[in-house]
């Protein structure tokens, strides 16, 4: 579906360029959304369509923003996958009876898209999961095991020590939709990308997508994060 036409990011560019030629840009999209708001275009999916493109504030709407193409909208959430709810890569090797003493929690100092409450222990949802609140498509997120909302990053915390069984009835036990299905493996996954990273570093997450014979694969991540400053 379209959901800007090339003529309409034309206009949208000119009408920011007019706002940001005398007072600059404050580096939020607050002119993009005026211009929205008059044209009645659904704000959630211009913003979906507009982080895709690179356009993140005004000025890079006006700067990233194709001049020669109409703008999809971005596709929604997919089916969630029954076998294998997390996306856990196949080729993924679980090491028996193994102790963590590492796990994902929000953090106030991360604040990007972050619904949790403050310092919750987060998972990744599963894959096709629906956030209950607005995070980019374009990304994948943990939910919180106390609120079950979402944030894009996680910081490395040290836990009591644990095995990925245990821990993976106490999150089932949680009752919570997301997390009924979380398994051994799941666990064994999440803890063994999270041992060998430092205390305090943030990590995010993704899927990734490869195409080949026999179809698409989608693996889950979960990596550190480095932020530019
Ligand atoms: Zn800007």
């Amino acid at each position: 579906m379209t959901l800007l036409t090339k003529n309409q990011i034309t206009e949208l560019c000119v009408f920011i360029e007019k706002r940001i030629e005398k007072k600059g840009c404050d580096h939020s999209l607050k002119n993009t959304f005026e211009w929205a708001e008059k044209k009645g275009i659904d704000i959630a999916d211009l913003i979906d369509v507009l982080e895709f493109n690179g356009g993140f504030c005004d000025c890079e709407v006006t700067m990233n923003l194709p001049e020669d193409c109409d703008l999809q909208l971005v596709a929604g959430y997919k089916e969630l996958d029954l076998k294998n709810p997390f996306k856990i890569p196949l080729n993924f090797q679980q090491t028996e009876n193994k102790i963590y003493t590492k796990a994902l929690f929000s953090s106030p100092e991360y604040a990007h898209n972050n619904y949790t409450k403050n310092e919750e222990l987060i998972i990744p949802a599963p894959f096709g999961f629906k956030p209950k609140k607005r995070v980019r498509k374009s990304m994948h997120f943990f939910n919180g095991t106390e609120s079950e909302l979402p944030t894009e990053i996680g910081v490395v915390k040290e836990i009591e020590p644990i095995n990925g069984k245990e821990f993976a009835k106490k999150i089932r036990d949680l009752k919570l939709k997301s997390f009924m299905n979380f398994s051994e493996r799941d666990a064994e996954y999440y803890f063994s990308r999270i041992e060998k990273i430092d205390i305090g570093k943030p990590m995010g997450t993704h899927f990734m997508e490869k195409s080949g014979i026999g179809g698409t694969k989608i693996d889950l991540k979960i990596h550190k994060v480095i932020f530019r400053k």
